[in-house]
């Protein structure tokens, strides 16, 4: 009931306006405005409202737009990374990207929520051989670790020649495993680290 007597009213004072401003309300009308404003289409301005044309795009206040990949899977859907005071304020697809032309799936869409999760997890977090807690690592300290058993592990399992004495040179002692975040520059390196090294079992999620 409140909503039909607000529509009645609303209809009166239009009424009332129309007959105190004859010749406002006539430009007012869809056809004359799309004369005087040169709309002739009527797609532009002589179709938008006061209102409409206040409205800004909720990111234009954005300090800066960063060009990224989505972190989830292969596909490697384009993303455009809106900056405000440092911090990431929105995630949206790239119109750009030539993969997916602005398009991203829920879960890429959600990735602004990967940023600023307070869940997400920022430091290295290692559970030494029968513990039963994580404790944190200094990176320098977990690189160096990581660094360490590589070597002892490829030294370990080294392998020269097969059982006829042909060359095989290799390890089978460590092994890559990529992930979803590994763009093509980074799954080159890896592959060009891992093969130096000797290891043969090297996999990633290559994008495209
Ligand atoms: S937006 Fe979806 S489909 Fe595209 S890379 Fe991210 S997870 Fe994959």
């Amino acid at each position: 009931m409140a909503e039909v007597r607000r529509v009645v009213g609303d209809l009166t004072n239009r009424a009332a306006h129309a007959v105190r401003h004859p010749v406002s309300t006539f430009l007012g009308w869809p056809v004359p405005r799309q004369a005087t404003t040169g709309d002739l289409l009527g797609r532009g301005p002589a179709v938008t409202s006061p209102t409409t044309r206040g409205t800004t795009h909720r990111l234009a206040d954005a300090d800066r737009v960063a060009r990224s990949v989505c972190p989830y899977c292969a596909v490697g859907c384009g993303q455009r990374v809106f900056v405000r005071d440092e911090k990431v304020i929105q995630i949206e697809g790239d119109l750009d990207s030539p993969i997916s032309r602005g398009r991203l799936c829920p879960k890429g869409a959600a990735s602004e929520s990967l940023v600023n999760s307070p869940t997400r997890l920022t430091k290295v977090l290692h559970r030494r051989p029968h513990g039963t807690d994580w404790e944190h690592l200094d990176p320098d300290e977990a690189i160096d670790m990581i660094a360490d058993r590589v070597v002892r592990d490829r030294r370990a399992h080294w392998q020269d020649v097969d059982d006829q004495q042909r060359p095989l040179r290799r390890t089978m002692g460590i092994a890559s495993l990529g992930g979803a975040t590994l763009d093509n520059e980074e799954n080159y390196l890896i592959k060009k680290l891992f093969t130096a090294l000797g290891a043969i079992q090297i996999e990633n999620q290559a994008r495209i």
